[in-house]
């Protein structure tokens, strides 16, 4: 019973230290979010001492009343949420979700078509050396050197060619919507599965505010952690009864043991959270701030940097920015951000001239701050100090004070303590 600070202050500190960043901070990386209270209690709750192998109902465990409720309430909340006959809510992230879904479609050796990594795709959907490039064998889509859109005649050139057993449509860095439909074409053209990996959207999609996949793909994964602002984890959705089977034995056994009953938990609150008409006023904010970020930054003073946007604008919650051109790099401009107390991250954009650890783009994200409170005015004065912090001779005193006003003016978690 002894309290953290007492037991490891060590830790107790680094928490501290934490929140003050995240409350000093703007947080812009376009993967993360800020969770409710209400699901922090849940993820430090005594959920986290259950083990619960199994599904509700079917568990290899005793004493799994309770958390069968939970992962019952958050199964049956996914689907409502996102309209699909079939959840599973237990991968633990969205990369185990997404090893899952490729063990219940498809075998070792079988062949993948996905965005390519440096085009703005996911470790998952086939980089040499994650699981999905050492098991399969992997082909990839890129985007158009021109326009930074997935072309879908190239997609249907490579399917066709290459007859995969599996297409992915999905990214972690791209700033526009994806046409389900025509994937869905190209994959009944050639036999494929088409899987959505909306982690990046899904907040979007909830709020009805972006296409779903649901109705176009045979199974769609997601992380739960980005635009929907709930716990770190991952879940998978079909409307194919047969998949579902093969999806509940991916993941257990197939992919994980125990699952984290104080996580689904806090999923369950985070589904129904979504479901709020505030949860669409934040993905609505979180819309419009990219789209105000991304007209700042189209402005002829950054345009004359050299610095420019890719595809010209958004249409999710991020912006990509466009450095090749410029004299600052990836890592430059991440540095300058930071040193005004802004957080992103840089991002190699398609075929950069740079290394990946220096790249020649950023990726900015505003669900961080749609959750912080942020709407119009905040977003434009936030796009204003990024568009200066990037241009030669930057005032980083008078922009980082201006951050510091903008994160006075919205607390995060008043009367937390850690
Ligand atoms: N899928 C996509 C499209 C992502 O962007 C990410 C995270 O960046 C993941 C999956 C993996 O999620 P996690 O970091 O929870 O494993």
């Amino acid at each position: 019973t002894a309290p953290l600070a007492e037991v490891d202050p060590e830790i107790a500190q680094v928490l501290e230290r934490e929140l003050d960043r995240q409350r000093g901070y703007l947080e812009m990386i376009a993967s993360e979010n800020f969770v409710p209270v209400s699901v922090l209690q849940s993820q430090g709750s005594v959920l986290t001492n259950k083990y619960a192998e199994g599904y509700p109902g079917r568990r290899y465990y005793g004493g799994c009343e309770e958390v069968d409720i939970a992962e019952e309430l958050a199964i049956e909340r996914a689907k409502s949420l996102f309209g699909a006959a079939f959840a599973n809510v237990q991968p633990h992230s969205g990369a185990t979700a997404n090893a899952a879904v490729l063990h219940a479609i498809a075998r070792p050796g079988d062949t993948i078509l996905g965005l390519s990594l440096d085009h703005g795709g996911h470790l998952t959907h086939g980089m040499k050396i994650n699981f999905s490039g050492r098991l399969y064998d992997i082909v990839a889509y890129g985007v158009d050197p021109e326009t930074s859109l997935v072309d879908m005649d190239e997609v249907r050139r490579l399917a066709l060619e290459h007859s995969p057993k599996v297409i992915i449509a999905g990214w972690s860095a791209y700033p526009r919507q994806l046409d389900f439909a025509a994937f869905r074409a190209i994959a009944d053209e050639v036999g494929a599965y088409l899987w959505v990996d909306m982690a990046h959207f899904a907040g979007l999609v909830a709020a009805g505010i972006h296409p779903s996949p649901v109705p176009h793909a045979h199974v769609v994964s997601s992380t739960v952690h980005k635009t929907i602002g709930g716990p770190r984890s991952g879940f998978i959705l079909t409307n194919d009864e047969g998949l579902a089977k093969k999806i509940n034995t991916a993941v257990f056994p197939g992919q994980q043991g125990g699952p984290l009953m104080h996580v689904i938990a806090a999923k369950a609150t985070a589904f129904k959270i979504a479901a709020s008409d505030a949860f669409r006023d934040r993905q609505e904010r979180t819309l419009r701030g990219a789209r105000l970020l991304a007209e700042r930054l189209s402005q002829p003073d950054v345009a004359a940097a050299g610095i420019s946007v890719r595809s010209g604008g958004t249409d999710v919650h991020l912006v990509l920015v466009d450095l090749r051109d410029a004299q600052i790099d990836g890592r430059q401009a991440e540095d300058l951000l930071h040193e005004i107390h802004i957080t992103v991250n840089r991002n190699a954009v398609p075929n950069d001239p740079r290394p990946p650890m220096v790249t020649s783009g950023l990726r900015i994200g505003t669900p961080a701050l749609a959750t912080r409170g942020f709407g119009d005015a905040e977003f434009a004065e936030v796009a204003d100090v990024i568009a200066l912090a990037l241009l030669p001779g930057a005032d980083v005193e008078a922009l980082r004070d201006r951050v510091a006003a903008l994160a006075d003016a919205f607390p995060l978690y008043p009367g937390l303590q850690q």
